[in-house]
């Protein structure tokens, strides 16, 4: 209990010591800091529409109108219907309610489904989850960039395929997937065989990154997280396609449509909905600053280090807003750890595997020895990362990279 008060939770002067020591954040692939518009939307939000959205009376009604305010700015941001936009409790409730959804849905109709590799665990558990209930899954490779293939997409759907699910951008590496091309296989199959086939896109990294428009992607499904994007954690959205059927994963009260039963995350879509107008604006203006921070990143850990290497593309397949380097011979976690106590926050890879030892199953898909994997460290950016941190983060990382290196060749 070192450090907390008992009862109180961690003291004001340790928040405060965390706050001072955060001199660059670049973790923002695992999560983002919510935005202080957010924050005073989603206070707002819990002080003035505390009703409950189904309840008749009036403080009912002005948390109803306050989450169809959030409906409309989510479905906005994506070129999508309010109607299609489903509330979640983020990016992992998404994609499961999609892929188990559709398939409880149609089972009938086809019991194969088509993924990735390299994609987010709550995809891959989720295919597994239907390989356990009988579906046959095909993992994709990708290639030493993380990409996925559209001709072998294309090369994959069967008669019986029903579900084929792809992410738009690495969270590991910002490989961007050439889902259009995905998008045409899966249209020209269903086209060719008249029998239902859905492509889920896991957009989670790029909203609020990349301009994401729901129509023109050709997605029957789109998953998407607010903490990706300065919004709160716990709360995301799947968006559907007109006349797609789902079994919702939640029964209950019959909430969202009757498509994800629960009372409404009232703040915290209040607060989805504030970030989707921010990051709305973002998007408009283009991801050159964003691309520009990224590529005084990279050219600096090169002029640093001539021998890490940068992995994904490095053209305009490469995310704005992540950068990931293989540094030989480097320590990643105890990297990682190291920079932290220096107020500089990056990852080895995703959040969700840097606390398993195993290592991050998208590298290893990618073609990198585990010697390599583990000497991997992931920087990520959002549009509110500033050229002072890409300073400090580089200024940081130059002795203790040496150091670490140094004692590992020990
Ligand atoms: N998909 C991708 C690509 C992600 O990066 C993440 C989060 O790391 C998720 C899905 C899961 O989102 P959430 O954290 O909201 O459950």
């Amino acid at each position: 209990m070192r450090g907390l008060r008992a009862g109180a939770g961690p003291g004001l002067t340790a928040v405060k010591q965390l706050k001072r020591r955060t001199e660059a954040y670049l973790d923002n692939a695992a999560t983002t800091r919510p935005h202080a518009a957010v924050v005073a939307a989603v206070v707002e939000a819990m002080r003035g529409a505390f009703g409950n959205p189904s309840s008749p009376h009036a403080l009912g009604l002005e948390a109803e109108r306050a989450v169809k305010a959030a409906r409309e700015a989510v479905a906005a941001l994506l070129g999508a219907h309010p109607d299609q936009v489903v509330f979640t409790s983020g990016g992992t409730e998404a994609i499961n309610t999609a892929l188990k959804g559709i398939a409880a849905a149609y089972r009938r109709e086809g019991r194969h489904a088509v993924t990735a590799a390299a994609e987010h665990p709550a995809t891959l558990a989720a295919m597994r989850h239907l390989e356990e209930d009988g579906f046959e899954v095909t993992v994709l490779p990708v290639d030493g960039q993380g990409l996925v293939d559209p001709a072998a997409v294309r090369a994959a759907l069967r008669p019986d395929t029903l579900l084929a699910s792809f992410m738009l951008v690495n969270n590991e590496v910002g490989s961007v997937q050439p889902v259009a091309g995905i998008a045409a296989a899966v249209r020209e199959h269903r086209q060719a065989t008249g029998r239902p086939c859905f492509l889920h896109v896991d957009a989670v990294q790029a909203v609020g990154r990349l301009p994401v428009s729901f129509a023109q992607l050709g997605a029957d499904l789109l998953s998407l997280s607010g903490h990706k994007f300065h919004g709160p954690k716990g709360v995301g959205a799947l968006v559907v396609g007109e006349g797609v059927r789902f079994r919702p994963l939640l029964a209950g009260g019959g909430q969202e449509g009757g498509r994800r039963s629960g009372t409404e995350n009232v703040p915290g879509i209040v607060g989805l909905g504030k970030a989707a107008k921010l990051a709305a604006g973002w998007v408009a203006a283009g991801p050159s600053e964003l691309r520009a921070l990224r590529g005084r990143l990279v050219a600096g850990i090169r002029e640093r280090f001539p021998d890490a290497r940068l992995l994904g593309p490095d053209d305009e397949r490469a995310a704005p807003h992540i950068a990931s380097f293989v540094f030989p011979g480097l320590p990643g976690e105890v990297a990682v750890r190291a920079l932290g106590a220096r107020g500089v926050y990056v990852s080895t890879g995703s959040a969700c595997s840097t606390r398993k030892p195993d290592p991050s199953h998208v590298l290893l898909a990618m073609g990198l020895a585990p010697g390599e994997v583990r000497s991997a460290l992931r920087f990520s950016l959002s549009p509110m990362t500033e050229e002072r941190e890409i300073d400090t983060a580089l200024a940081v990382l130059e002795p203790v990279v040496a150091e670490l290196r140094a004692l590992a060749r020990r």
